[in-house]
């Protein structure tokens, strides 16, 4: 057999690149993905309770585009969830990111719009160069509110402190002069009603795909004949990390099932303190199930495992470039997704970079 095109990752990136390339140009693809499932880092399913969890952490499926919803919305349908995120301090919880309400449960006291501005106006610590993720958030709120929710959450996620990553790391998380208690600003969000693997069944439900789990890309570069290639998976690993390995980041999950109908008040809680984990998950919340138990899972950075998250410091960026650079001079290879281009992404943007390669591979062949 030979194939129009080897994909590597059955993850978001393979999987939207797949579906495309075998029912819009009739292709042949070989995906093969090195885990036991597809899906990626959005894979869900039952656990021996019956309770549907993800198996790698919360995921909320959120755009502000209309193509990329109506995209993915081909293969699902959603339930509607609406992502809410409350931060455990000592004496209490409340609502994330920094909003009106969050003021107001910290200082027990009213807050305008106006007098919120002006809180911050006598606490922000103007920074004439934003170089890191620490200038991010001082020079919005102020050192207070940075020791309570930012510093040792960042620590424990990152395994660095705020000063040694990039901005874009506490950009993700607006401060709100308003009462919108949403997790994320984006009109369009949910999770898949049937969730997120039948999602991703439906997606790569094709004669023209061939789906092999449990195989390394390794294990079939020599042996089968294909023409183009797709890479999802680490850069780095690509090109037998001649300049050195690209840290990422992983995350452990410890799950955990209470004979409880309800665990806590949110989907996700955030523990911004001093305990080693950094967010409890109770999936009922995300996923609207009913059921007499429920499933909880915390969430620990890790050096080890998986690869979770690029590491997001000026001297990964660099090294990346040096493999982005021998990246571009290969012919008819692309590499794309969240490992393979190094980037902070979350699950639409790759969907929007997997459809703009295909773009690409259609116009230009
Ligand atoms: P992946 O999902 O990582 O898929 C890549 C696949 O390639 C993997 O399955 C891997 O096993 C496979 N692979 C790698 N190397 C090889 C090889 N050599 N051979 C064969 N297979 C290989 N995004 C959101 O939008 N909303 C959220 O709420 C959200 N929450 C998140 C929570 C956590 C804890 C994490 C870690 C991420 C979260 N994300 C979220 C980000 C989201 O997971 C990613 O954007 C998305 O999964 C990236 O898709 P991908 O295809 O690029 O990579
Ligand atoms: N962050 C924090 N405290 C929080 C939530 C987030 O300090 O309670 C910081 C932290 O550095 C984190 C970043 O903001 O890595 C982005 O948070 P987000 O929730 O977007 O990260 P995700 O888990 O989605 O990657």
């Amino acid at each position: 057999m030979v194939y129009d095109c080897l994909i590597v990752g059955a993850g978001w990136a393979g999987c939207v690149l797949a579906e495309r390339l075998a029912n819009e140009l009739n292709q042949k693809v070989l995906l093969v993905e090195r885990r036991a499932h597809i899906a990626g880092n959005a894979y869900d399913g039952l656990d021996e309770h019956g309770i549907i969890v993800q198996r790698y952490g919360p995921h909320i499926f959120h755009t502000s585009a209309r193509h990329i919803w109506d995209y993915v919305g081909r293969f699902t349908s959603w339930n509607g969830y609406v992502h809410r995120v409350l931060a455990q301090l000592t004496d209490k919880a409340v609502s994330l990111p920094i909003n009106l309400d969050t003021m107001e449960r910290l200082y027990d006291r009213p807050f305008t719009t106006e007098q919120f501005r002006h809180f911050l106006e006598q606490r922000r610590m103007p920074v004439e160069m934003i170089a890191n993720a620490r200038d991010v958030v001082i020079s919005q709120v102020g050192s207070e509110l940075y020791e309570l929710f930012y510093r040792n959450y960042t620590k424990k996620q990152w395994g660095l402190s705020p000063e040694e990553l990039a901005p874009e790391v506490t950009r993700r998380l607006p401060v709100r002069f308003d009462r919108d208690t949403r997790y994320f600003d984006d009109p369009y969000q949910g999770v898949p009603e049937d969730g997120f693997t039948c999602l991703f069944e439906r997606m790569i439900d094709s004669p023209n795909i061939t789906l092999r789990l449990r195989t390394d890309y390794r294990s079939v570069a020599g042996s089968e004949r294909f023409g183009r290639l797709i890479y999802t998976g680490p850069i780095d690993e690509y090109f037998d990390c001649a300049y050195g390995r690209l840290p990422y980041r992983s995350v452990t999950f410890r799950f955990k099932t209470l004979n409880m109908e309800r665990f806590q008040e949110a989907g996700v809680i955030n523990y911004p303190g001093e305990q080693d984990y950094t967010r409890i998950t109770e999936f009922k919340h995300l996923t609207l199930q009913k059921h007499p138990k429920t499933t909880i899972c915390y969430e620990y950075g890790a050096a080890e495992g998986p690869p979770c998250y690029p590491v997001p410091t000026e001297a990964n960026r660099r090294l990346y470039e040096r493999y982005r650079a021998r990246a571009e001079a290969l012919e008819g290879v692309h590499f794309v997704g969240r490992l393979a281009q190094y980037e902070y992404l979350n699950m639409d943007q790759v969907v929007d970079r997997a459809l703009a390669v295909f773009e690409e591979i259609r116009t230009r062949g």
